[in-house]
């Protein structure tokens, strides 16, 4: 058995590592930020391609407004010319030329009514695919967002039992072990190995020192010549 100095090293360092390992998921806590960056990339493409169907609908509403525009136009001059109101030869001339005009202009826009209705079936197959995959992922992002504030307040709520628990734990270990402990956790972050079975060493994978394992056994504070951390013997429980 190690030494009961040494198991109340060791219950610290369990705190000390459950408070590491719970900073190291609060680091890597994901909001989405992959899902996010796809709706960005789907927006885009709706200003861009995938927002043809969009444009050509706002094109078609244009001609039709100016289709009725000439309408009223032709509509009106109809009226002039055989209502009586125009006689002088030469104005029935400019009426009949305007006629022409107009008639024109509206066989244009006909015609490209015609080019928007066979382009709009495929336009619109694009953008409701992008439309629909940027409401599943609007959708994903939300979700994604609101496990993170959850993992976040367990997190928290972790951090906080293990904070709380820490005085205690340092209280029962000797002072000199505890300078040791935290300067080798200074520098490597965690102060403390288990000896496992095969007489490695938990932490480094170090193959111990025959001599190494004997002091360890005799609940002498021996650190690995490896990665320095002090060693912890179970009695090869791990
Ligand atoms: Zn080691």
């Amino acid at each position: 058995m190690a030494s009961v100095e040494l198991r109340h090293l060791w219950q610290l360092h369990e705190i000390d590592q459950q408070i590491l390992e719970i900073r190291a998921r609060a680091a890597a806590l994901d909001p989405g930020k992959a899902i996010h960056n796809r709706i960005l990339q789907l927006q885009k493409e709706l200003e861009g391609e995938a927002g043809e169907a969009k444009r050509l609908n706002a094109e078609l509403k244009d001609i039709e407004l100016a289709q009725k525009a000439i309408d009223a136009k032709l509509k009106k001059i109809d009226n002039d010319l055989y209502g009586g109101k125009v006689v002088n030869p030469r104005e029935v001339e400019n009426l009949q030329k305007e006629i022409e005009i107009l008639k024109k202009q509206r066989a244009g826009h006909d015609e490209r009514i015609l080019e928007i209705w066979e382009r709009m079936p495929e336009a619109e197959a694009l953008a409701n695919k992008v439309n629909d995959e940027l409401t599943l992922r609007k959708a994903d992002l939300a979700a994604a967002q609101k496990a993170a504030v959850e993992q976040k307040q367990e997190l928290e709520t972790a951090f906080k039992q293990a904070n709380a628990a820490r005085p205690a734990a340092v209280q029962k270990v000797n002072p000199s072990l505890l300078a040791k402990y935290d300067a080798i956790r200074q520098k490597h972050q965690t102060g403390m190995a288990k000896i496992t079975k095969k007489h490695t060493c938990s932490a480094c994978g170090l193959s111990l020192a025959t001599k190494v394992v004997e002091i360890a056994k005799e609940d002498k504070v021996v650190t690995c010549e490896q990665c320095h951390r002090i060693l912890y013997y179970t009695e090869g429980l791990i």
